[in-house]
């Protein structure tokens, strides 16, 4: 009661392919990508000149993890 819910249970993160603090997405070895983007990702077409970008993104994920 009179308790605000969202913001303690949920922290914003920020998406590493938008670069926007968000609440909503998913983790992706450790690095965050928010619903918008996770969402575009999966719908983009691979001759879409934006899949490219998120291709790079992605790229980013796997350097920082890679020995
Ligand atoms: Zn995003």
């Amino acid at each position: 009661m009179g308790r605000v819910m969202g913001l303690d249970a949920k922290q914003a993160r920020c998406c590493i392919v938008c670069g926007q603090a968000k609440t909503d997405g998913i983790s992706v070895c450790g690095q965050f990508i928010c619903m918008d983007c996770e969402r575009a990702i999966v719908t983009t077409d691979v001759d879409d000149v934006r899949y490219r970008h998120y291709v790079d993104c992605m790229k980013r994920i796997w350097w920082q993890v890679a020995p």
